[in-house]
């Protein structure tokens, strides 16, 4: 038998699959040792067949590394279907395998434990330890009430207390399995009757088949659907995948799933530890586990005989990983929910214009829940028009209306959100008399102002200078701040409401692995009235005492040059709102703005989503974007400015080629980058419309073209869709 090997290469960028003669028992999915040139591999056995490629003498396989296969039938086959999405093989089967288990064994976990000694009277035995032995005696004691792990007893006793009672026989060491289960808060797992809209959703489920758009309003009990689907699939026998963004997967969220599902759920996020992710992962592999919850990279947790995948707040573009191996959870979890025969559960308060279309076309079936539970109403939303502040003389960060809202809510003894998406202190400096602007000498974008270290950063590449006072170009010695960012507002409210205690939630205060979960931990126990934020504030979090939210400046992602940038002010307004007025007590939302007549702020003032998604699939298909189209990006970068303008000119005029014979290439543009240097890399793009349609036969062609202009100092990188044009 001939084995087909993809091997583990780091720094390769090669994607090829290597014959090796095949020992007894090799199956596809095994992990393998191979030699390779002059070194030994990690390598996975993809397929088995009768005869080689080549005539080469080719060397064998020299061990199987589990004793089953560790990629289940159905990864090689997803990796196949990943494959088309331009990734390589190995780029899969990284992200199917926790890093702990590349290059080692899958081990199973053991804990050394301490045991008091069947059958001894403890009484007895404390009579005859020693008075002054206090050590012994207290560790006696606590281990007559049950086993404890010898590592925490030695942090507590000494070593020599354990060493001499089990060298009196009384006590003794046992290693036992042991998972090292990430925690979460302690919630009551009590179940709540589901209201009317709950039920009714929960039905259309268990009946139905296929994918499930549930357009839900924040606050209308998603999360309850969820758990009882879920159980639903656990009472069939079945397994579940739950996502959720990265930022949702709070202690609360992780509390009500263990509350719910005991040690059946198990965690898989970004903030684990690589022991505590493989110890997960194996949970799941072994069925130990059936239900996995976490972020993006859940959707590959190795579960058999999937009952239901549910992505909550579907429209999050934290599902679309930004690094490379680029993939799209969405299409992931399309393909495992057909595997699998199982439902796909999309849910979301503002689902992305493309669901929402499949949803309108028949593709999904839609699933409503128009009003939250029980008493809680959505909250009123008021425009502030922020161009009238400044025509009376208030050129703050705060309109008049704000303030009074801000005092009313403290007044009130209640808590107050305000909402800013964009960190540091201000974005750029700006000389005002010549109108210089510091710039990144990498990126050629503005250097972001932070004032707590008095530097200039960048934050695309994380460059840091010390700050200026004077003009390096005219000398004037007054440079004034540009737009503000959240640093700016957290000392604008403490200086507006000194008595109010303020804390801030953004990328610089939660650099710290658990800082983002204390600072809502705190903010939940009521130990600060105001919360200052960007888009992490925004999403999911439930806090009853909240009444008002404030958004100082609606129109940041308004005036990117993105097509989604309507979608996503729509998208993030009835976000920021949903956190205000979630339970018994009256919300509002002051939202302040440049630009109060842009229809996205008439149809999030009433929050009418489907009359915002109506006026934008017409205008998507009017100047032909997704969903009617797909767009490539195809990234040239090069630290030649030359040569990464050429490769990208040359491309198009081959894609060019192609429109000509190929009615479903629409129109190719080639251009510099919205920002034209980034990490000393100037940045040239060809731009690709294509019909939605032809996806699967243009695509591949696209990549393949990328590939072929990547070498020399040039890399290109295929995108579809992307996140950002810049
Ligand atoms: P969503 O995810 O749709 O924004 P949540 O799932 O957070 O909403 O639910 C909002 C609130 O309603 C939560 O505090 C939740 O505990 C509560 N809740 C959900 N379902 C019920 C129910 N059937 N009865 C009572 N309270 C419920
Ligand atoms: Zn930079």
């Amino acid at each position: 038998m001939i084995a087909e090997v993809i091997v583990d290469i780091s720094s390769s960028d090669v994607d090829k699959v290597y014959d090796y003669i095949a020992p007894e028992g090799v199956c596809p999915g095994h992990r393998v040792m191979v030699p390779f040139g002059r070194q030994r591999l990690e390598g996975i056995v993809l397929r088995l067949k009768e005869t080689p490629d080549t005539h080469h003498a080719l060397k064998a396989i020299e061990r199987i590394l589990d004793p089953e296969p560790i990629i289940l039938p159905e990864f090689l086959a997803l990796a196949e279907f990943m494959r088309k999405k331009n990734l390589r093989y190995i780029d899969c089967f990284r992200l199917f395998m926790p890093a702990r288990l590349r290059g080692g064994e899958i081990k199973e976990l053991k804990r050394n434990f301490i045991y008091v000694t069947e059958g001894l009277d403890i009484e007895t035995e404390l009579g005859r330890l020693s008075v002054r032995a206090t050590a012994q005696r207290a560790l006696l004691k606590e281990l007559s009430a049950g086993a404890v792990r010898e590592s925490e007893l030695i942090e507590r006793y000494s070593s020599q207390a354990i060493k001499a009672l089990s060298e009196k026989g009384l006590i003794y060491k046992k290693a036992v399995r042991s998972f090292r289960t990430p925690g979460g808060m302690n919630m009551a797992a009590e179940k709540p009757q589901p209201t009317p809209s709950q039920r009714q959703v929960i039905e259309a489920v268990e009946n139905g088949e296929g994918v499930f758009l549930l357009h839900g309003v924040t606050g209308s009990g998603k999360t309850e659907v969820y758990m009882s689907v879920i159980e639903s699939a656990l009472r069939n026998g079945k397994t579940a995948v739950m996502l959720v963004p990265e930022i949702s997967l709070t202690p609360q969220m992780l509390g009500l799933f263990r509350a719910r599902f005991g040690d059946g759920v198990a965690i898989l996020h970004s903030g684990l530890s690589d022991g505590e992710r493989s110890d997960e992962w194996t949970r799941l592999r072994s069925g130990e586990a059936q239900v996995a919850l976490g972020a993006r990279s859940a959707i590959f947790a190795p579960l058999r005989n999937i009952g239901v995948i549910i992505v909550d707040e579907e429209h999050d573009s934290s599902y679309i990983s930004d690094s490379n191996p680029r993939y799209f959870t969405s299409e992931v979890a399309e393909f495992r929910a057909k595997f699998n025969g199982a439902k796909l559960i999309l849910g979301s308060a503002t689902p992305s214009v493309e669901s929402y279309h499949k949803a309108v076309k028949g593709e999904y079936k839609l699933l409503e829940m128009p009003e939250r539970v029980g008493v809680a109403r959505l909250p009123v939303l008021e425009t502030v028009d922020m161009r009238e502040e400044i025509k009376s003389g208030n050129t703050g960060m705060f309109s008049a209306r704000l303030i009074r809202e801000v005092k009313a809510a403290l007044a009130d003894g209640n808590q107050a959100m305000l909402f800013l998406n964009r960190r540091g202190y201000a974005s750029f400096l700006r000389c005002r008399k010549c109108g210089y602007v510091p710039k990144c000498p990498d990126c050629d974008v503005s250097l972001t102002y932070h004032k707590e270290d008095n530097t200039l950063r960048c934050h695309y590449c994380g460059a840091k200078f010390k700050s200026i006072d004077v003009c390096p170009l005219c000398g004037y010695d007054d440079l004034k701040e540009g737009k503000t960012g959240t640093e700016k507002l957290e000392e604008e409210t403490k200086r507006l409401f000194p008595e109010a205690r303020v804390l801030r939630m953004d990328n610089d205060t939660t650099r710290r692995r658990d800082a983002y979960v204390d600072i809502l931990t705190k903010f939940r126990r009521r130990e600060a009235d105001i919360l200052v934020g960007t888009q992490m504030i925004a999403k999911g979090h439930d806090f009853k005492d909240v009444t008002l939210v404030g958004i100082i400046d609606a129109d940041i992602a308004l005036y990117y040059s993105d097509y989604r940038s309507a979608e996503r002010t729509f998208q993030l307004i009835t976000q920021v709102a949903g956190r205000a007025g979630r339970s018994e007590k009256e919300g509002k939302v002051v939202m302040q703005t440049y630009s109060p007549n842009h229809y996205v702020y008439k149809y999030a003032k009433s929050y009418d989503y489907k009359g915002f998604f109506r006026n934008e699939i017409r205008a998507r298909e009017l100047t032909k974007y997704p969903p009617f189209t797909k767009i490539i990006r195809l990234l040239s970068l090069s630290e030649n400015e030359n040569e990464a303008r050429h490769a990208a000119r040359s491309m198009a005029e081959e894609i060019v080629a192609i429109k000509r014979g190929e009615s479903r290439v629409l129109r190719v543009q080639v251009m510099q980058s919205a920002i034209k240097r980034i990490r000393a890399c100037y940045r040239y793009q060809v731009v690709v419309w294509i019909d939605s349609a032809g996806e699967e036969e243009i695509c591949p062609a696209l990549y393949e073209l990328g590939r072929k202009y990547s070498r020399g100092g040039v890399s290109v990188f295929a995108e579809v869709n992307p996140q950002q044009m810049l």
